[in-house]
């Protein structure tokens, strides 16, 4: 990614960080250095895509009466107040705290707002967050907005999947899709956050193209501690004698129980992603070399066993079998399945 240099972040992205997605992007940057805006786009992409990033670099862009080209200028009043979260003519809309769907009300003051002519004599901007999110009532009441734009009016509908919006919705809007990000894209990200060194090339590999993914997990201490743990105690057995030790260390450990299953099925799911060459051996590096062989020379029954060894533990815990017992279990699974590989 190229390093934005036209305003003082120079670690935050930029628009022209997106180019890299391609034709879809040319034609936004097109329309937004034309002035000729749509009235509705509608990010979609998924989650830790960049949705939100783009939207807010969008809008400030639409924004910006200051000199701009492919970045907005970052000086002019509009801009000033944009990045301080003051500025009059913008608007979110996301899920309530307390609820689960964006609902009609909400949409209908939004609505009313798109009515009034903006404070500050230009744009306004109505980013509505997780647009998947409204349900039918809110998005038929949206959609009456959309079919008869006023042109102060710029919306951002943001979605992971717009098949679950209205298709009417769909049809109104000037789709952008960003797709999952290279692995080399996200290196650099990762680089220039100051993401902890030897944690990056695995979460690159680990978030299959999502930036804010790659991010969070490089940067979240808990989350390798914890898969060293684990990598310790159920990748590196090698006899049986050592289930009765490990299961030991795990009895006092049930209220961790679906955070450990979860750990151990997606790492068993990275071995899987590599042998299927989905995932590239590196992202794999950390585990001991027998799994490593299973991964490349094993073949499909071996991890269909060993998910199925998981998704028992899941149903024998939820059978209120002791959990020491559930360990064992998985444990035994895994002992026998790796037995071949080590040498
Ligand atoms: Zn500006």
């Amino acid at each position: 990614m190229a390093v934005a240099q036209n305003n003082n972040q120079s670690a935050a992205p930029g628009l022209r960080d997106f180019a890299a997605q391609g034709a879809v992007f040319d034609g936004l940057m097109h329309t937004l250095r034309s002035g000729n805006y749509v009235h509705a786009y509608l990010i979609c992409g998924i989650s830790g895509v960049g949705k939100r990033t783009l939207a807010r670099l969008m809008a400030q862009y639409i924004l910006c009466r200051g000199v701009k080209d492919e970045e907005p200028c970052g000086q002019c009043p509009d801009c000033i107040r944009f990045l301080d979260g003051t500025h009059p003519d913008v608007t979110y809309l996301r899920p309530e705290k307390e609820r689960k769907n964006i609902v009609v009300d909400q949409i209908r003051e939004l609505v009313a707002m798109a009515g009034e002519h903006t404070y500050a004599g230009g744009r306004r901007i109505i980013c509505v967050e997780q647009a998947e999110k409204m349900n039918p009532q809110a998005q038929n009441a949206l959609l009456k907005t959309l079919e008869e734009p006023q042109a102060e009016n710029v919306f951002l509908l943001l979605c992971e999947d717009t098949a679950l919006l209205l298709p009417t919705i769909v049809s109104r809007c000037r789709v952008v899709k960003l797709h999952p990000w290279s692995e080399k894209v996200i290196m650099s990200a990762l680089e220039r956050a100051g993401a902890p060194m030897e944690h990056r090339e695995e979460a690159a590999m680990l978030s299959e193209g999502s930036i804010g993914m790659a991010m969070s997990m490089a940067a979240d201490t808990e989350f390798w501690d914890r898969r060293a743990q684990v990598m310790a105690d159920f990748f590196s057995l090698t006899a049986r004698w050592q289930i009765l030790q490990v299961s030991n260390l795990w009895k006092d450990r049930r209220d961790q129980a679906e955070e450990l299953l979860r750990d151990v099925e997606e790492m068993l799911r990275s071995l899987w992603l590599s042998h299927t060459g989905l995932l590239d051996e590196r992202g794999i590096a950390g585990f001991p070399p027998a799994w490593r062989q299973l991964a490349r020379e094993g073949d499909d029954a071996a991890f269909s066993r060993l998910l199925d060894a998981v998704f028992e533990a899941r149903r024998r815990r939820e059978n209120q079998v002791t959990w020491q017992a559930v360990v064992e279990g998985l444990l035994t699974h895994m002992t026998e399945e790796i037995q071949p590989w080590l040498k």
